[in-house]
């Protein structure tokens, strides 16, 4: 349905029409980044200033929720794995709820809305109702992993391709993935919400062929004052995780030896394995 055809109609939630911002209300699902309230973006940062309500997750750094407008009604939807507050159902009703009662919504979404963030669910919820939607990208974990770490996702020799997959999974397995395809060399696999499934990760990509002796670099945190990164190979992976429990992403690939070097030169590290910094 046309937007922008102003013939009047309100649409009673059907069509939304620019110029009527006044009554309807709108919603932007805005990538938070990784966590260091520097790494919104420009426009992330606007619409928080700008927003009636601010519908975040647990673990949305108070830094970045201080952004907001004083006025602005912050509502925790408090979503952990395996321990969801409110159920994605819930939350979409509720932003089409708030929508429906005229306000600018802020949905802020960790890293960007569209990766392994459930902003597509919310994206078709709020079409679906007749709400005015709208998607902000946001600086990914991998992007911020890869930064802290020095370790590029793709680099001239050592990676032309790089794969965001998701190790999470109903409990105890590895989720279902082409690991013949993840398995080639001078290719990276960017692991999000792998840190329970590293052991069965590693040991499938090692089955299809992927040498134990592959580096990866585990980035806990990422861009937050508490980052902790370790190098290990994809043999002592499930060793080495044990003891992590912030949101952490694995880098899998020949680039992150970039990051072992480099971290040992800053710490001259004897634990080659397992090396925190910060
Ligand atoms: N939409 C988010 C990802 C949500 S899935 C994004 O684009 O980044 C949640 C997973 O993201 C976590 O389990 C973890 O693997 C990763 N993650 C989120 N924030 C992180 C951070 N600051 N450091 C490391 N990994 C992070």
């Amino acid at each position: 349905m046309a937007r922008g055809h102003s013939h009047g109609e309100t649409g009673r939630g059907l069509v939304v029409l620019k110029g009527q911002a006044g009554r309807a209300g709108v919603v932007w699902l805005v990538g938070a980044g990784p966590g260091d309230p520097d790494l919104l973006t420009v426009k992330a940062l606007r619409l928080l200033q700008a927003a009636d309500v601010v519908v975040h997750d647990r673990l949305t750094p108070r830094p970045i929720l201080d952004l907001a407008a004083p006025g602005a009604r912050l509502i925790d939807v408090g979503k952990r794995k395996s321990r969801h507050t409110l159920p994605q159902d819930g939350i979409n009703q509720l932003l089409v709820g708030l929508a429906r009662e005229g306000l600018k919504v802020v949905r802020l979404k960790g890293g960007d809305p569209f990766m392994f963030g459930r902003g597509g669910e919310e994206l078709e919820a709020l079409r679906a109702a007749g709400i005015e939607a709208h998607v902000v990208p946001g600086v990914t974990a991998a992007l911020a992993a890869a930064a802290g770490a020095g370790a590029p996702l793709t680099h001239r020799g050592l990676a032309q391709a790089v794969t965001f997959v998701t190790g999470h999974a109903a409990a105890g397995a590895e989720p279902d993935l082409d690991w013949t395809a993840l398995a080639r060399t001078n290719h990276t696999v960017a692991i999000y919400m792998g840190l329970s499934t590293a052991p069965g990760i590693a040991a499938r990509l090692i089955a299809a062929g992927r040498s134990p002796l592959t580096p990866v670099a585990v980035v806990e945190n990422a861009s937050l004052p508490d980052e902790r990164r370790l190098v290990t190979t994809l043999s002592a992976l499930g060793d080495s995780v044990a003891g992590l429990d912030g949101p952490a992403l694995l880098i899998v690939g020949e680039v992150a030896a970039l990051a072992k070097a480099d971290l040992a030169r800053h710490l001259g590290a004897a634990d080659e394995t397992r090396v925190g910094v910060r």
